[in-house]
């Protein structure tokens, strides 16, 4: 249930999305279910075959196209937009047309979540419109955090780092399968009311795959586990890394540890207004790199997260964005041997005015489980 300030906090974004428009001289910015109406309306619509869409002109008053069974949902905000309800038997796409008025030679910025079959529905009903995609707009609304975002995405990852010392305590994981340690996890993280999470544990091996499905592997003394997870506060995700070792460590699980430990502080370190994004990943990919790792880090090193895991501002070669106060994104250097192990260490980072704030702050030392 939206509340009167966070009304007038989506009434802000509403017309800073406008300026944004003028900026650009688009006439409209079409948003469908996702993170980017989320962001705009603090509604977190129904995702199916029925067009939900939020159209924003450059100035007046933005409009909601609603299926009427859903349209019970977003009544609290009629005052953010109007609300267009259609019936079962309905056109939106032509509904959206009408509201649009004369399409011919109208830019229309359509947001990148929207299904094609809804972007060519709308096409057809307009087609003397210019199409182009809201990504840029989007973009530049949602790529610096403000104030509010940021005191959640702290708290969410505190939340996150609470659960992980309490795993850390909670006993043995040698003999349970990597999907009944991910499930003891990720109960410690909702109990905290961290909620709609994701979970990769990946055991042995396994570790060496970045994005492997937790399974049914059981874990053994003398593996890498490494924790890959998160949830959500508010819709605003935690996303965190970190890798223990069952019993003593190899010498070589102690060497690697160091160097992805290192990467990672590194790369913390690079971070403050106005580096290329580029350059935090060349900043942990040139300790790995001199360690003699270098071609067993396969990932970026970092990617913006918000109200989606994965956004804008991505750490990787070639972008060359410059970053900026209130950005937020993961810190996360691997090294993945294959056959053998794989190491992560993941922190969310937010890039102040001066420098960085790390958003996880659970322990990076190499932890040892049972
Ligand atoms: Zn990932
Ligand atoms: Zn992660
Ligand atoms: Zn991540």
């Amino acid at each position: 249930m939206a509340t009167t300030t966070s009304l007038s906090v989506y009434a802000e974004r509403l017309r800073r999305a406008q300026a944004t428009l003028a900026e650009r001289n688009v006439d409209f910015l079409f948003v469908g279910p996702g993170s980017d109406l989320m962001y705009l309306i603090g509604f977190n619509a129904h995702l199916s075959e029925r067009l939900n869409l939020l159209v924003i002109p450059k100035s007046g008053r933005p409009s909601y196209i609603v299926p009427v069974l859903e349209s019970f949902l977003v009544a609290d905000r009629g005052e953010l937009m109007e609300l267009k309800r259609w019936e079962e038997t309905g056109n939106p796409a032509q509904l959206v047309a009408e509201t649009v008025g004369d399409p011919k030679g109208k830019r229309i910025a359509i947001s990148d979540q929207l299904w094609s079959m809804f972007t060519l529905r709308l096409q057809g009903a307009m087609p003397s419109a210019r199409w182009a995609s809201a990504g840029p707009v989007m973009r530049a609304l949602r790529i610096s955090k403000d104030s509010q975002e940021i005191e959640t995405m702290r708290e969410v990852s505190r939340l996150t780092d609470e659960a992980w010392a309490e795993f850390l305590e909670s006993g043995q994981i040698s003999g349970l399968t990597e999907r009944q340690a991910m499930t003891r996890l990720g109960e410690m993280t909702v109990k905290r009311g961290v909620l709609g999470g994701f979970g990769i544990c990946a055991s042995g091996p396994n570790s060496a795959s970045p994005h492997h499905h937790t399974g049914d592997r059981v874990i053994q003394p003398g593996d890498a586990v490494v924790f890959d997870w998160g949830g959500t506060l508010n819709g605003y995700h935690s996303d965190i890394t970190r890798t223990v070792f069952v019993g003593e460590p190899t010498e070589e699980f102690r060497k690697v540890y160091d160097i992805v430990l290192r990467a990672n502080q590194a790369a913390f370190e690079a971070v403050r207004p106005g580096v290329p994004a580029e350059e935090i990943d060349k900043a942990a990919r040139s300790v790995i790199t001199e360690a003699g790792y270098g071609e067993h880090f396969i990932h970026r090193v970092g990617h913006g997260l918000g109200l989606d895991v994965h956004e804008e501002p991505y750490l990787v070669g070639g972008n060359t964005t410059p970053l900026a106060a209130g950005m937020i994104f993961s810190d996360e250097p691997g090294i993945y041997l294959e056959g053998n192990f794989g190491i992560r260490i993941e922190d969310s980072v937010l890039c102040t005015a001066d420098g960085a704030e790390r958003l996880n702050n659970a322990s990076r030392e190499l932890s040892v489980m049972d």
